[in-house]
């Protein structure tokens, strides 16, 4: 559910084409050629303006969480012990993902401590103490013990979907082969990678389902095709927004160079099921679109001028994020975002 945005097999789907007659091979070419062009112009059509994942807060009133989860989540962010051979074969696995993302700390499998301190501010700043962080973690029974928690999400979704995600998290552990992603029937963040924005992206995927009244149904309709790319999108632009917020022009330019091929996988992906032949080269060039897109952005991130730019009428305001107004059981006043409030790499004082 909601996985990470590198947890995607670069070659998955054969496109070997069965050509056994001129004719065919033109028919094959026209059809490519069609393919090719319709593809560019939906992603011309996703670049106008070179913003599709404008910055874009996830709105909250209310997280719908139990008392129980709260219980069961302190502390709200764990880490995994040191297994130095493990974690190195799992670094070797995961070369795919950091060809796709161009990130030598995609699914490292080791979290540093400058990427915890963006995660536990984001953490801090939208109050999500009932969401647990497992940086590098193997604890399927524990996260059964969530799953049995999670009252938030309807049991015909968590003795279902969520058994099925559970045992796919126990069998193919990420400690191991990577991904990071958002479990939201176990209202669990699982992180690999030592990269600030994609951790942003899964803590924005759990505030998306945290506010949703149904959160299971919402996770359920994530399995069919297309549907992933509104998910990613909501977390993705909330990241941006969060990004901007921060006022960090590093962390920014860096979130346009990670997010764009990562929702370029799913454009690609998107694309591929609806021309299954050529699953593999509109994949590839969602990533490469993603790519050329972040570039772009990143590239009109100018630390010079950030300042100024960012405390004038751009941010202004649009691109403030809402405030998350309370918890349905956490009595607490959550500070509300307000452009250049707080330094970019303020030290989190969560909880933990
Ligand atoms: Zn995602």
């Amino acid at each position: 559910m909601a996985q990470g945005c590198a947890h995607k097999t670069l070659f998955s789907n054969g496109s070997a084409t069965c050509i056994d007659g001129l004719s065919r091979l033109s028919s094959d070419l026209s059809m490519r050629t069609a393919l090719l062009w319709c593809f560019s112009g939906v992603l011309l059509l996703l670049s106008s303006g070179c913003h599709v994942l404008t910055p874009q807060p996830i709105p909250v009133d209310k997280y719908f969480t139990c008392d129980e989860q709260l219980q069961a989540t302190k502390p709200v962010i764990e880490r995994g012990r040191e297994m130095p051979v493990l974690d190195t074969v799992g670094w070797i696995i995961g070369i795919p993902s950091k060809i796709i993302l161009w990130d030598s700390r995609a699914d490292r499998h080791y979290i540093s401590p400058e990427t915890e301190q963006v995660l536990a501010k984001y953490i801090d700043d939208n109050g999500l103490y009932h969401v647990k962080f497992r940086l590098n973690q193997y604890a399927p029974i524990q996260d059964w013990h969530r799953l049995r928690a999670n009252k938030s999400v309807g049991w015909g979704w968590r003795y279902t979907l969520g058994v099925l995600s559970l045992a796919g998290e126990a069998i193919l552990p990420g400690r191991l082969f990577g991904g990071d992603h958002y479990n939201p029937y176990t209202g669990t963040v699982h992180i690999y990678s030592d990269i600030p924005v994609i951790t942003l992206h899964e803590a924005a995927h759990a505030k998306d389902f945290s506010r949703r009244k149904y959160p299971g149904t919402y996770g359920a309709i994530y399995l069919i095709p297309v549907v992933p790319l509104w998910h990613e999108s909501v977390a993705s632009r909330d990241v941006v927004a969060y990004l901007q917020y921060l006022g960090n022009p590093a962390l920014e330019k860096e979130g346009y160079h990670v997010l764009y091929p990562a929702y370029g996988t799913y454009v690609g992906s998107a694309a591929g099921t609806f021309f299954p032949d050529y699953a593999n080269p509109l994949y590839i060039g969602g990533i490469l679109w993603g790519h050329a897109v972040g570039r772009w952005n990143g590239s009109q991130v100018n630390p010079e001028t950030y300042r100024s730019v960012r405390d004038g009428d751009v941010m202004s305001p649009h691109f403030v994020p809402s405030p998350v107004q309370e918890s349905t059981t956490v009595d607490q006043s959550l500070p509300i975002y307000e452009n250049g409030a707080q330094s970019a790499n303020a030290v989190s004082s969560i909880p933990y």
